[in-house]
């Protein structure tokens, strides 16, 4: 077994026209990136989803108390439940993309199958949509 930075059996990573293709250390780097971008989107998953259920928990005993009180504590529950959810979809993207990225299906949009483009994925690694595609559906969103 050789180390593995580079995708299996050197499948080739899609780019736009106009740019270079990828290279070994780029590769590395991009990869990097996700494995680095998970342990943190992970974490920030764990330590919301713990200050939410804290959160949840003072709620449930906090009968009696004043309204403007209950009131900045839902903000502060919602503004948790947000954060949480974020951090998970942040963390599902970037497995989602490293699991492509190690069967050699990493680069190509999930959408139209054409390539997301070096630049892009150098920026946002964990994108599985190329530009156009992911315009679309937050316009539609
Ligand atoms: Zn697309």
């Amino acid at each position: 077994m050789t180390a593995t930075k580079t995708t299996k059996q050197g499948a080739v990573i899609p780019v736009l026209d106009g740019e270079g293709p990828w290279t070994t250390e780029e590769l590395s780097e991009v990869r990097g990136q996700l494995v680095e971008d998970i342990a943190n989107y992970e974490a920030k998953f764990l330590a919301a989803q713990a200050e939410l259920s804290e959160l949840l928990i003072e709620g449930a005993d906090g009968a009696g108390r004043d309204p403007a009180d209950v009131g900045s504590s839902n903000f502060e529950r919602d503004q948790e439940v947000s954060l949480t959810a974020n951090a998970r979809e942040l963390w599902e993207q970037s497995e989602l993309a490293l699991k492509l990225f190690d069967e050699g299906l990493y680069g190509v949009c999930e959408v139209c199958g054409r390539p997301i483009g070096k630049a892009r994925l150098q920026v946002f690694p964990r994108a599985t949509m190329c530009v156009s595609c992911k315009q679309r559906t937050e316009r539609r969103a």
